[in-house]
């Protein structure tokens, strides 16, 4: 059966060569270096009730199944699930909990997430409480002995909020009878940056749309875990509910992962860039980085994330919405679209764009709020582009 290997066969390597290698030794009949793309939804089966493997694209995938061991190889877990979005997968993992099940969610998550958590899944009795993950109190005070999973974003989605992982797991893990799993969407992060097993969750959460594809040309998302009992569930829900990408989005996927390495040293560096730009600028009234020393999270963030901080900065501009809206449509490389995690520098509004969900929440951000996807051109012309950019704030 092709991919013949699991994670686990990878784990000796690094980083960078796990990314390039695991699930993606050449095809065993052609030798075709790259993983093919098995453009077929069925597969023929030699005798009745025997297959190689495979019998059905939703159930499993040739280049599925390889993206699904390179998404665990790099995050430092046995067992990996791919699917069409990013909501497809946190879908996925809540299908898992029954009505009259209690969740714990970051109180800063990703807008379709609270969407999808507030909107959708409260109809089927699921109840969930928003509270400041960067507080493991505040997250034991909200544990009920109905709680089934702790959500939790770091840095978070728009406001670079970081939170600590380990002490959240140490939250779950002193639940008595069935304790929470953790769960942790590392989307802004990146395996690259920041592995959540290794600090304790039991589940990470990946929209591979933004850094794991890294070009802005594919759709998918993603769940790893060590769990074998968890991984089978979810392996069962999965195809069963069939959220699964095609497999040219694996594959484009696949081949964006090759150099996630070099791209987030990149991302990391134009961040940190951009971001000491900003903070020095007159019409900036603060800069959210988690790589700057005088970021709350600046601590927690050093420790539990490795080789850099990424590429996403927000600021705050003095002149409130008019100002964020000027700012956006002067720039000229970065460009004004939702979504994050590509090659090119995108700049946005959340408060009317990517978090309009949020408005009138708790979950709120403010109007003047200006989130930028840094890309991985040169530092100096992005600085430049902004420069000009303020100049007309
Ligand atoms: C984009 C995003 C999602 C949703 O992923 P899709 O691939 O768009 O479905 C979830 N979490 C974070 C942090 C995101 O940025």
């Amino acid at each position: 059966m092709y991919p013949s290997d699991t994670a686990a066969d990878h784990a000796h390597l690094g980083f960078a060569t796990r990314a390039i290698h695991a699930g993606q030794a050449p095809e065993p009949q052609t030798g075709a270096v790259i993983v093919p793309i098995y453009q077929t939804s069925t597969y023929a089966q030699p005798a009745l009730g025997q297959h190689h493997g495979y019998d059905y694209s939703r159930t499993d995938n040739p280049t599925r199944s390889a993206l699904q061991i390179a998404l665990a190889s790099l995050e430092g877990g046995h067992f990996g699930l791919a699917f069409a979005s990013g909501m497809a997968a946190t879908t996925t993992l809540l299908l898992l909990l029954k009505a009259g099940d209690h969740v714990v969610v970051g109180d800063d998550v990703y807008g379709g997430t609270y969407r999808l958590f507030h909107r959708i899944l409260r109809n089927f009795g699921l109840e969930f409480t928003f509270v400041d993950m960067s507080d493991p109190q505040a997250v034991a005070e909200a544990v009920r002995p109905t709680t089934r999973l702790i959500w939790l974003e770091t840095p978070t989605n728009p406001l670079l909020k970081v939170a600590d992982i380990r002490a959240v797991a140490e939250v779950a893990h002193s639940v008595g009878g069935e304790r929470p799993l953790v769960a942790v969407d590392n989307t802004f992060a990146s395996p690259y940056l920041q592995q959540p097993l290794a600090h304790g969750a039991d589940l990470v959460m990946h929209s591979s749309t933004k850094y794991l594809g890294g070009h802005s040309d594919v759709v998918g998302g993603a769940l790893v875990t060590n769990d074998e009992d968890l991984y089978q569930r979810l392996k069962f829900t999965q195809n069963a509910a069939g959220a699964v990408p095609g497999p040219f989005d694996a594959w484009l996927t696949l081949r964006g992962l090759k150099t996630l390495a070099l791209r987030m040293q990149a991302h990391s560096a134009n961040g940190m860039a951009v971001a000491h730009y900003l903070k020095t600028h007159a019409k900036v009234k603060r800069v959210m980085y988690p790589g700057l020393p005088e970021h709350p999270g600046f601590a927690v963030a050093q420790r539990q994330m490795t080789c850099g901080f990424g590429g996403m900065v927000s600021c705050e501009l003095h002149g409130g919405a008019a100002a964020a809206q000027t700012l956006v449509e002067r720039t000229r490389l970065f460009t004004l679209a939702e979504s994050l995690g590509g090659v090119e520098s995108l700049i946005e509004v959340p408060a009317v764009m990517t978090h309009a969900s949020v408005a009138g929440s708790a979950l709120e951000v403010p109007a003047g709020l200006v989130r930028l996807s840094v890309g991985i051109e040169e530092a100096q012309d992005l600085v430049a582009d902004l420069d000009q950019a303020l100049a007309g704030v």
